[in-house]
């Protein structure tokens, strides 16, 4: 098996961070800025950001139809934050006209969930599936999850003020991953290893 390369799409956001972690974790790591380095890739992340500006610059940088396919063709892809919003398949919340939405991930999101409570804030979530200790999550403006369709497996919820019951803040379905908070601003890599783990799994 040849050594994994993840591309972090690098249109605008948090896309270094990811680069840093991935490298530290022994993983080649490329910058995406053009539709044919997407050939080059065994998985890819969306980082955090603005996903209006996000969507904005890729369409004018003609990545929104390679990116689509990319992510339809069942690539391991994973979006925080902003890129977990371009990967769902409805978004509510979203600025006039919307924007240009990558989907596959059968899952609603509120594009702007925890923002209307608070601006940013740090949560010690449980995650089974990265093992015991919580994972202490850092929410910008988040995004939630507010529906799940029946093939998508949660990960991780948060109890909100605004929700009754719990929504789902971290979610796997297929090749594809999500998180409503961003894994790249803390020192905790278990979730770059879960991904390194899903793109491995895809290449044997
Ligand atoms: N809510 C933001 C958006 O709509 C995402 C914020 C983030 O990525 N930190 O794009």
């Amino acid at each position: 098996m040849n050594p994994s390369v993840i591309g972090v799409l690098a249109v605008q956001g948090a896309f270094r961070e990811h680069i840093q972690i991935l490298e530290g974790l022994g993983v080649r790591a490329v910058e995406v800025r053009k539709p044919e380095q997407l050939a080059e890739l065994d998985g890819l992340i969306i980082p955090g950001g603005e996903s209006t500006s996000m969507a904005l610059i890729a369409e004018r940088w003609g990545l929104v139809e390679p990116l689509r396919r990319w992510v339809h063709s069942g690539k391991p892809t994973w979006g925080t934050c902003a890129g977990m919003i371009l990967l769902a398949e409805q978004a509510v919340g979203q600025k006039q006209g919307g924007q240009a939405l990558l989907g596959g991930l059968d899952v609603t999101v509120n594009r702007n969930y925890f923002g209307r409570q608070i601006h940013s804030f740090e949560a010690d979530l449980a995650v089974p599936a990265l093992g015991d200790p919580p994972f202490r999550a850092v929410f910008i403006r988040a995004p939630a999850i507010t529906e799940t369709g029946e093939r998508v497996e949660v990960l991780s919820e948060i109890n909100s003020e605004e929700a009754d019951d719990a929504v789902a803040v971290a979610v796997r379905s297929g090749s594809l991953l999500a998180t409503a908070f961003h894994p790249e601003l803390t020192a905790d890599t278990r979730w770059h290893q879960l991904f390194i783990d899903m793109v491995e799994a895809n290449q044997t």
